[in-house]
């Protein structure tokens, strides 16, 4: 820190996001992208004149993605967000709906992420501990004192609550917000955004990171009620009022458009996982039980650290926590059927090898 910085950062720890190492070609399962590439509309959606217009500025209201994304949400466009990924979205919740006497309350296992921005803006968090079989402990949110983030289904442990669950929670904060971070919504689990039409203290976040493929153009949203949303405009026009640009808006627009593809692309993912439990499973792993596109598993005898760095010497990547409560686990991307073939047998080959040297 430069003696420049301002003392109020001192201590602010800065996120640190899965590593993105250059060295060779890894098969890389420690992010959560897709592992397919984007819809091939797409692909095709940047033309030159799209390019000669990047000498203007994007449209700050960001009106045509919004009400495509209403639309397709049943909602109206003012009740869409759109944001430099949904991270930006995040750093805007915190800053609009915490502070003061009003808490950040999430699970202690969770996107860590959120200890970061409450960090950023000064919020105080309230921290609940997982259920034992790492479950949300959804009576614990239940107190109308605080900001209630809730990541659906949670990472990394990929346990999905169901929309009841959410809507109990809900309920119960009709005077606090309740942002569920659906990143990973598309893999299985029951989305929230039906629920905005009803509860006017309920944001849900969404990306393009994950299921849409689309990690690279940055590109999130939120769905909220209509003076949640201008919240957050207040917010992004106080800040960088053009923080979407026009390539990643077209390329939002015809996201959108080719649904259809995207969701193929997410089933093939599901199926993926599936296999990849069961001969997780057949190996002696336990395996949390994944509404996401990855799986949180570990193994009696075979430390989490070590299959990490072991992997990783075969150029395979997976994401590794050294939170003490989480060192035993490792969270794996799911890829394609072939990625996970070469992960399952290196997997097998590191198990038979520590098996012959004990
Ligand atoms: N929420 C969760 C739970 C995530 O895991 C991520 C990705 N790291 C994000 C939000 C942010 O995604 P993005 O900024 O790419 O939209």
């Amino acid at each position: 820190m430069s003696r420049f910085m301002n003392k109020r950062f001192d201590t602010l720890e800065a996120y640190t996001p899965g590593e993105q190492p250059k060295d060779k070609q890894y098969i890389k399962l420690n992010t959560n992208e897709s592992p397919y590439p984007p819809s091939p509309e797409v692909l095709d959606c940047i033309t030159k004149d799209k390019m000669g217009a990047l000498r203007l500025y994007s449209d700050p209201e960001g009106t045509a993605l919004k009400e495509e994304l209403a639309t397709f949400y049943d909602l109206r466009k003012e009740n869409v967000f759109i944001s430099n990924g949904s991270d930006d979205i995040l750093n805007f919740a915190f800053m609009a709906f915490a502070g003061g006497e009003i808490k950040a309350s999430f699970p202690d296992v969770t996107y860590s992420f959120y200890p970061v921005f409450a960090d950023l803006h000064g919020v105080t968090c309230d921290v609940k501990p997982l259920c034992e079989d790492f479950t949300i402990a959804v009576d614990d949110y239940k107190t109308n004192e605080h900001f209630v983030i809730i990541t659906n289904p949670n990472a990394p442990t990929g346990i999905a609550l169901s929309r009841e669950e959410i809507r109990e929670i809900l309920l119960a904060n009709p005077d606090r917000v309740v942002l569920v971070d659906e990143a990973y919504v598309d893999f299985g689990a029951e989305s929230s955004c039906s629920l905005v039409k009803e509860f006017p203290n309920l944001l849900v976040v969404m990306t393009y990171s994950k299921s849409r493929s689309l990690a690279g153009a940055r590109l999130g949203f939120a769905l909220g009620d209509e003076a949640l949303i201008a919240d957050l405009e207040t917010l992004k026009f106080s800040t960088n009022p053009y923080n979407v640009n026009r390539l990643t808006m077209e390329i939002g627009r015809a996201a959108i458009r080719s649904h259809a593809y995207f969701a193929q692309c997410s089933e093939n993912i599901m199926k993926t996982r599936e296999e990849t439990v069961q001969a997780l499973q057949a190996m002696g792993f336990e395996v949390l039980p994944s509404k996401a596109n990855f799986v949180f598993i570990r193994k009696d005898g075979l430390d989490g650290g070590y299959l990490y760095e072991t992997l990783k010497d075969r150029g395979i990547l997976i994401r590794h926590f050294s939170k003490p409560a989480l060192a035993e686990f490792n969270r794996v991307t799911i890829g394609t059927k072939e990625e996970m073939d070469a992960f399952l047998k290196a997997v097998r080959q590191i198990i038979q090898e520590t098996e012959a040297s004990t």
